[in-house]
């Protein structure tokens, strides 16, 4: 993938055009996220008040701009109003968080994802109209507290009550099919996925005959799954 490091409306209007996201704010988050997306093959356009990080991200993104979101004007000739997805990963700034959401909601920008600090920031975005409203550490520090307490292996809360958790297959599921165990009336979840030690994730059925070693994913209500997670 081509990669750029000068800046030009034209390239940013370029990246616009392709299956691309803009990231504001290149924190430790920001910064992870446009790495990962650009790993996945998404184009992204960095922008970053500090000429330190907008430095260590060049030539790793797409294009990065040291930039201030906050001013229109700015946004608009980086051509950020023709992108379809932006990210403000702006945390210890709550203004700059609001003033650059602000600017991209008047911009119509039409998915913005933006990142609280806590449920005060959070609430104010959501109140101006921000699409969607990430929590990174409260839900991290949620989900690691899952992972402390019990003997999960990874934990995903899907939605509120409801939870998709991998951890080793328990003793009561082994050497016989799924479909005998009694499972979703005893424990109320369902084995959707699982492991062999050296082999590849595949969809579990009736038919799937679990042995020691495996590794399962487990959906269902969140105490369910999780309480299954715990047996040994
Ligand atoms: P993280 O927890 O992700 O590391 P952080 O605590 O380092 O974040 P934050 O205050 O959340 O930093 O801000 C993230 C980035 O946003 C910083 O690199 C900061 O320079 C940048 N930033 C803050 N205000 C603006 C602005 N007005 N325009 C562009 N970037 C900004």
């Amino acid at each position: 993938m081509a990669k750029f490091s000068i800046f030009s409306s034209d390239t940013t209007r370029r990246i616009a055009e392709a299956d691309s996201v803009a990231v504001i704010g290149l924190g430790r988050f920001g910064s992870s996220l446009a790495l990962e997306l650009m790993a996945g093959g998404t184009e992204v356009l960095g922008i970053d008040l500090d000429e330190e990080l907008v430095q260590a991200l060049n030539g790793e993104l797409t294009q990065v701009v040291r930039a201030d979101s906050t001013k229109e004007e700015v946004l608009r000739q980086l051509a950020v109003d023709e992108f379809d997805r932006v990210v403000v990963a702006i945390g210890d700034d709550i203004s700059a968080s609001i003033l650059t959401c602000s600017v991209l909601l008047g911009m119509k920008t039409p998915v913005i994802w933006a990142k609280a600090v806590d449920d005060r920031h959070g609430l104010i975005l959501e109140q101006l109209g921000v699409h969607h409203v990430i929590y990174p550490e409260k839900d991290m520090g949620r989900r690691l507290a899952h992972l402390v307490r019990g003997n999960a292996l990874d934990y995903i809360e899907v939605d509120k009550g409801y939870a998709l958790v991998k951890a080793s297959a328990p003793a009561v599921l082994l050497g016989r099919r799924l479909g005998d165990t009694g499972l979703r009336s005893a424990y109320g979840v369902t084995v959707a996925a699982f492991k062999k030690p050296a082999g590849e994730w595949r969809n579990a059925d009736q038919d799937t005959v679990l042995d020691e070693g495996d590794t399962i994913l487990v959906v269902g209500p969140t105490s369910s799954a999780e309480g299954f997670a715990q047996l040994r």
